[in-house]
C-alpha cells in the first residue's frame, strides 16, 4: 500500500487515536480481490487481508483514529456524534493516485459510541459489503469494501448475533455533519478545515474567484448527481441523516437501505423511520433540506469584501444548482433506460406515463424496463389489469421511437437496464446461510453482482428476478445493525 496520510494533520480536536480492539475467533468472511489490485495492495498485504479486516494488523504510517461530527437525524439537531465503532486505519493511493480511506467498521467502542457497543453484527456487514459492491457495479458513485471477517463473538441485539468486522473504502468519510460539529463546538478550526476539504476534495475551485462559494457549489451538484443514480436504480439510502452524507456525493452509511422492488414512490424501506422521512421519492428533497443545513455552517466563512447578507445570498444562490443539476442527470439517465432520445420534448413525459403504471399495476421496476428493452410488450401488457392504460402508453411510445436511431437507443438501454439488484429476500438468504458458516450464496451473489448489466443464465435463480410473493412476510429492514 501506499500511504498518504493527510487526516492527522488536522487539529487533534478532530479525532482520537486508538487501535482497534479485534473480535474472538476472527475467521474470513470474504475478500474483494479486484478492490485490493485497484487500491495496489501488495502480495503481503493481501496475504493478510484477514489480520487488516479484523483489526489484528494495523500500520506504522498510519495511527488509527475515530473522527468526531455532528448531525441532524431525522430532521432534529442531535448533537455531537462521531464514528463510536469505526476507525479510519489508513489513506492510502489508488492506482489513479486518487486517495482512499480504509475504515474498519466494527472495531470496538471510542470515545463517541454514545450508548453503543463499538460493534458490528455480520447481518448488517454482509448488507452493507454487498450493496457496496452492487452499487459500484451499477456505476453509482458510493462506498465499497475490500473484505469483511466474521467472528464466534455474541454481539447482543433484538436477539444475539455474530458480532464482525468490515473494512470499508471511500474516497472521502468527512460528512455534513463535520462541519456542523466544528460550527457548534469549536469554530476557530472552521477556515483551516474548510481550506483544507477544498485543497483535498476540491483542488480546482482554489483557482476560483471564490473558493468557498466553488466549493459548496461543487458539494451540492455532487450530492444531486448521486440521488439522481439512487432514483434511477431505484435505491433508497433509508436514513439520509446529515451525518451520514459525505462532501463528495459518494453514497455512505447505507445501513437501513433497500432496492426497490415493486413500484411505490413513497416505499419505505426502513422500519425504523415511523414518520415516513426517508422514503424514495423524497431523497431529491431531504438532499436539498440537508444541503440547507450544511451552507448555514459556512456563514462564519464571509470574505471581507462581502457583507453578512450578501456572503448568505451567495450561498443560498449556490444551492439554487441542486434542483436543475438533479433534474438534468435523472431526465438523460430516464431517457437513457427507456430506450428514447433525451432531446425530445415528449420522452419525459412518455416516461412518466411508463412509471405510472408501473405504480398502478405495482409492478416490479428492474424487470419492467427489462422487458421494455427486451421489447416484450404483451408480456408487459399481460402483467396489467389496465390494459387499455398500457396501449395508450406503447402507441406514444413507439410513435417517438419512430423514426429514431433505435439501434442506438437499444445499446444506450443495455448500458443503463441492470437484470439484477440486491433485493432484501436475496440479502438475506445470504445472510442466514453465512451466520451457519456458509458463504456461498453470497459469493454466488458477489459474482451476480458484479456484472449486473449482462445476463448470467448459469447463475442466476428465478428469485433474483422478482419480488417476493405477496403471501411471504418481507425482509425487516430498520437501524439495528
Ligand atoms: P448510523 O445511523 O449507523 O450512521 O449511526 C449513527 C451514529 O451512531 C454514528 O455516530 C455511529 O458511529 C453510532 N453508532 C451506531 N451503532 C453503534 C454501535 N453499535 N456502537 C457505537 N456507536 C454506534
Ligand atoms: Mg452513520
Amino acid at each position: 500500500m501506499q500511504f498518504n496520510s493527510r487526516y492527522p494533520s488536522l487539529s487533534p480536536k478532530l479525532y482520537h487515536q486508538q487501535q482497534p480492539s479485534p473480535l474472538e475467533g476472527a475467521k474470513a468472511g470474504h475478500f474483494n480481490e479486484s478492490l485490493a489490485n485497484e487500491l495496489n495492495w501488495s502480495e503481503d498485504d493481501k496475504n493478510n487481508w484477514v489480520e487488516i479486516c479484523s483489526g489484528q494488523k494495523t500500520f506504522q504510517e498510519f495511527k488509527p483514529l475515530a473522527m468526531v461530527y455532528a448531525g441532524h437525524q431525522f430532521g432534529q439537531w442531535a448533537g455531537q456524534l462521531g464514528d463510536g465503532r469505526g476507525l479510519l486505519i489508513a489513506q492510502i493511493l489508488d492506482k489513479n493516485n486518487q486517495t482512499i480511506d480504509l475504515h474498519l467498521k466494527g472495531a470496538g467502542s471510542t470515545p463517541y459510541s454514545r450508548m453503543g457497543d463499538g460493534r458490528a453484527v455480520l447481518r448488517s456487514v454482509i448488507r452493507e459489503y454487498l450493496a457496496g459492491h452492487a452499487l459500484n457495479s451499477l456505476g453509482v458513485p458510493s462506498s465499497n469494501s475490500v473484505g469483511f471477517t466474521s467472528s464466534t463473538q455474541g454481539v447482543q441485539r433484538e436477539k444475539l448475533e455474530l458480532g464482525a468486522m468490515m473494512l470499508r473504502t471511500s474516497d472521502c468519510h468527512i460528512r455534513l455533519g463535520h462541519f456542523e460539529w466544528i460550527n457548534q463546538y469549536q469554530a476557530d478550526l472552521l477556515p483551516e478545515f474548510t481550506q483544507k476539504c477544498i485543497e483535498w476534495h476540491y483542488p480546482e475551485c482554489l483557482e476560483a474567484d471564490q473558493p468557498i462559494l466553488a466549493f459548496a457549489t461543487k458539494v451540492i451538484q455532487r450530492t444531486a448527481i448521486m440521488i439522481s443514480h439512487w432514483q434511477l436504480v431505484g435505491f433508497a439510502h433509508g436514513v439520509m441523516n446529515t451525518d451520514n452524507l459525505n462532501i463528495t456525493g459518494s453514497t455512505l452509511d447505507f445501513g437501513p437501505y433497500g432496492f426497490m422492488e415493486r413500484f411505490r414512490p413513497n416505499w419505505i424501506n426502513n422500519h425504523s423511520d415511523y414518520k415516513a422521512r426517508y422514503t424514495y421519492q423524497q431523497q431529491p428533497s431531504i438532499g436539498h433540506w440537508n444541503l440547507w443545513q450544511w451552507l448555514n455552517n459556512l456563514v462564519p466563512l464571509c470574505p471581507q469584501e462581502f457583507d453578512k447578507e450578501q456572503w448568505k445570498d451567495a450561498l443560498a444562490q449556490c444551492l439554487e444548482h441542486f434542483e436543475p443539476t438533479f433534474l438534468e442527470h435523472y431526465k438523460h439517465g430516464l431517457s437513457q433506460k427507456m430506450g428514447l432520445p433525451s432531446f425530445h420534448k415528449d420522452s419525459f413525459d412518455c416516461a412518466m406515463a411508463f412509471l405510472r403504471i408501473l405504480q398502478s399495476e405495482q409492478l416490479d421496476y428492474t424487470q419492467s424496463f427489462i422487458r421494455l428493452q427486451n421489447k416484450e410488450y404483451e408480456v408487459l401488457k399481460d402483467d396489467c389489469l389496465d390494459r387499455f392504460q398500457f396501449e395508450n402508453f406503447l402507441a406514444q411510445y413507439q410513435a417517438i421511437r419512430n423514426g429514431q436511431d433505435l439501434t442506438e437507443l437499444d445499446a444506450e438501454m443495455q448500458k443503463i437496464n441492470p437484470h439484477y439488484i440486491l433485493r432484501n429476500h436475496m440479502a438475506q438468504k445470504a445472510i442466514e446461510l453465512a451466520e451457519r458458516n456458509d458463504f456461498s450464496e453470497l459469493e454466488r451473489l458477489f459474482k451476480l453482482l458484479s456484472q449486473p448489466f449482462t445476463k448470467q443464465i448459469d447463475l442466476e435463480k428465478s428469485e433474483d428476478l422478482a419480488p417476493l410473493p405477496s403471501d411471504v412476510p418481507e425482509v425487516i429492514v430498520s437501524c439495528s445493525s
